[in-house]
């Protein structure tokens, strides 16, 4: 592997800015990169020429002094951010050759500042998911292996597993999420990054296929928790043509990183102690209390009593705003469309052809709860809780700052597990659930790695748009784990 690849973000822009190399070396060595990881099948589109053309423009934003925060940093879009001009699937067979006329804000943002793309990474179709086996461009594979058993494929989570996968193991600096119910978390978690779901309407949603719209938010996907603060900043702000954009300041997120926990307050909910949580899990969530105790920061135990309703509420409200969402894909506006005699055999032999079978499970359900008879039962009965689950949140920021728990309930899993039970499946985002119901910000920061050696993920969550003490938090956690990606970990052998 090249020593450019493992470079972090921030390294890689203080490096081009004392012209150590160019954006184009840098970029070449990810694109080398890119190529050497191609059994993992992170990428869905490969775009190395549109890559070496911004990272040439960049060397010469670099040269004049123009540089942006991102300038000639060579990153890796999820396949759910329309691209001008760039194939965009979501990660579905309905939207073949689907290359959309606009960019989407975030990306519009990220080129701005400066980001060369590298491609466009594999996804859960529609970003249903929490495994990458739902894509119709075929699963992604875990950078990492279980102690002992290079056989075994693993699943780097999902939905956004390209990215997590890509990042990992070195062939992106960094790459976008996106996180509607934990999808930037729970990957970040399987495969050892650091990956920051932002506070509802701090990223712009607008050209980013629509999942559940009242959830989904973009966010950063790192190896560090500062490149994190670094992305951040150059994807988030207010943008008019998102109605639940806020208006609110960008904050130096860099900024915020530093010091001790003193003066933090860090809540333990006792409901996030399930029934069945693995004794690793339990033991890690201590490490996390003991490391940021000695940190300074007092450790409050506290209630959030709803939290046992949040995945059935997150189950009946997403996939209802997955159903009016998707309907839109008739086989006449975008990608793939089945012949049929009549328009209505038309739509229905393109969905049928088009949508895998998650998304067909998605779209039964959501329109089930949405229907005439179930609307007051279900979908009404869940926005309530909802608004509860939202109201524990509130009730807690009286008494803390933050919120310490597990990502996830377990370290990645094989290829192939859970598949044959959506619930055991969707178990997977028992913890990332609330946060995204109450629109809160939280990160993924690796922690520690299981008995089988696979990483696994401490999740801080924080007050809305506050970003940075879940960042400031977050980098204390990393430095007191001292996370290193050696054990188990081949993809920079099949880099070299
Ligand atoms: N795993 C969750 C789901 O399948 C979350 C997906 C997401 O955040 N996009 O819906």
């Amino acid at each position: 592997m090249s020593a450019l690849a493992g470079l972090t973000l921030a390294r890689a822009r203080d490096g081009l800015k004392a012209g150590d190399f160019s954006s184009v070396e840098l970029t070449k060595a990810h694109i080398k990169a890119v190529e050497a990881v191609r059994p993992l099948n992170c990428y869905i589109t490969e775009t190395p020429e549109r890559a070496l053309e911004m990272a040439a423009a960049s060397d010469k934003r670099l040269a004049s002094g123009e540089a942006g925060a991102m300038e000639g940093l060579p990153v890796a879009i999820k396949d759910l951010f329309c691209t001008k001009g760039t194939l965009t699937t979501a990660g579905s067979h309905i939207l073949d050759g689907f290359e959309p006329p606009y960019e989407s804000t975030v990306t519009a943002n990220l080129f701005a500042a400066g980001a060369v793309m590298l491609g466009k990474t594999n996804m859960d179709e529609f970003a249903m998911g929490s495994s990458n086996m739902t894509s119709h461009y075929g699963p992604v594979e875990n950078p990492w292996k279980r102690n002992g058993d290079a056989q075994a494929k693993l699943v780097p989570g999902g939905s956004s597993g390209g990215s997590a996968s890509a990042v990992a193991a070195r062939a992106a600096l960094a790459a976008t999420g996106t996180d509607t119910g934990g999808s930037i978390r729970q990957p970040a978690s399987f495969t050892g990054i650091v990956g920051l779901k932002p506070t509802y309407g701090r990223c712009s949603r607008w050209g980013i296929v629509a999942f559940a719209s009242s959830l989904d938010q973009a966010g950063p996907m790192t190896r560090t928790v500062r490149d994190s603060a670094i992305m951040l900043g150059a994807m988030a702000g207010f943008d008019r043509k998102d109605t639940t954009s806020v208006d609110t300041p960008v904050p130096d997120y860099q900024a915020a990183l530093g010091g001790d926990a003193r003066g933090l307050k860090i809540g333990i909910p006792k409901e996030y102690r399930i029934d069945g949580i693995s004794a690793e899990i339990e033991a890690l969530w201590q490490q996390g209390i003991d490391w940021l105790k000695s940190a300074g920061a007092e450790i409050v135990d506290i209630s959030l009593p709803h939290t046992k309703y949040a995945l059935p509420v997150y189950y009946i409200v997403a996939p209802a705003e997955a159903s009016s969402n998707l309907a839109r894909y008739d086989g006449v506006r975008y990608g793939l469309r089945e012949a049929g005699q009549t328009l209505q055999e038309m739509y229905e032999n393109t969905r049928a052809a088009g949508f895998g079978a998650e998304v067909k499970r998605r779209v039964l359900i959501g329109t089930y709860v949405l229907s005439a008879g179930y609307y007051d039962a279900y979908y009404l009965k869940a926005q309530k809780v909802r608004s509860k689950i939202a109201g524990d949140f509130r009730d807690a920021w009286d008494k803390v700052d933050l919120v310490l728990a597990p990502t996830a309930p377990s370290a990645a899993f094989g290829q192939g597990e859970n598949m044959d039970d959506p619930i055991a499946m969707y178990l997977n985002d028992v913890f990332t659930v609330p946060a995204s119901l109450a629109g809160l910000p939280a990160v993924s920061v690796p922690a520690g790695l299981s008995s089988q050696g696979l990483p696994l993920g401490l999740q801080l969550i924080g007050r809305p748009f506050d970003e940075e003490t879940v960042l400031r938090a977050g980098r204390i956690v990393e430095d007191a784990a001292g996370f290193s990606a050696a054990p188990g970990f081949v993809a920079a052998e099949m880099a070299k």
